[in-house]
């Protein structure tokens, strides 16, 4: 679903991402770690459509939406209008959005204001959003980083869930080794503008804290 060659970008002098090469195929859970300031982001945005790169070859779906730390939710509308937001009307759409809110348990809040969800209901909020559209590429800008362990271990579950059904590729950028390993298949990290690391962790791999692979990750950090 994803395919970067040589991709490059600059802010100025500084070179933030220097020739990354990446495939992500689909239905592929892939969590991408890093320091603070190594270009994660950027690479993200690059992948959204929101940053053109300096160079390089970028290959990715028409489909595909990011979820980002903060819900990003519009106040003035209620919850199934953000999730229907940019769509076109009609009884499709709206029945979609409705499904969407269900598949995050949200079902009784499709007519409630944004400002009345907890931080876990509007993320979800967010979730159901990102999903309505049915993208091949989900894009994952630390999600669960604002919320509190309790939700967020409930969220990451919810997550994990949502992208076994709906198999897109997925792309989690996150600081939190535990939560790659939890939910990714693979792990990249990136560093010096580079792929540093390209770890498959697979779907039988036992996944514990005190695993060996998992503390050379943390190593690798
Ligand atoms: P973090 O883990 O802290 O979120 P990150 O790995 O996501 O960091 P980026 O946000 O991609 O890193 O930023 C990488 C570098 O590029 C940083 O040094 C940042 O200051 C710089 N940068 C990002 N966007 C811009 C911009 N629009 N203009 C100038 N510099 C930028």
């Amino acid at each position: 679903a994803v395919r970067l060659r040589g991709l490059r970008k600059a802010f100025g002098a500084k070179t933030v991402l220097d020739g990354v090469d990446l495939d992500v195929p689909r239905g592929a859970f892939t969590a991408l770690l890093g320091p603070s300031g190594t270009g994660k982001t950027t690479l993200l945005r690059i992948l959204a459509g929101l940053e053109e790169p300096d160079a390089g070859e970028v290959a990715v779906p028409r489909r595909r939406t990011t979820v980002y730390q903060e819900p990003r939710l519009i106040p003035a509308r209620r919850v199934l209008a953000n999730v229907t937001l940019g769509q076109r009307r009609g009884p499709r759409t709206r029945a979609a959005a409705e499904r969407a809110l269900a598949e995050v348990g949200l079902a009784d809040k499709a007519r409630s204001w944004p400002a009345t969800l907890s931080g876990g209901e509007a993320q979800r909020a967010a979730l159901a959003r990102a999903l309505v559209r049915e993208p091949q590429l989900l894009l994952l800008d630390e999600p669960f980083a604002a919320l509190d362990a309790l939700t967020r271990l409930q969220t990451q579950d919810l997550v994990a869930e949502l992208c076994a059904r709906h198999r897109p590729a997925v792309l989690l950028v996150t600081h939190d080794v535990d939560e790659a390993v939890r939910l990714a298949d693979r792990v990249l990290i990136l560093r010096e503008g580079r792929i540093a690391l390209d770890r498959d962790i697979g779907a039988d791999h036992p996944r514990h804290r005190d695993d060996p692979e998992v503390l050379a990750l943390r190593r690798d950090l």
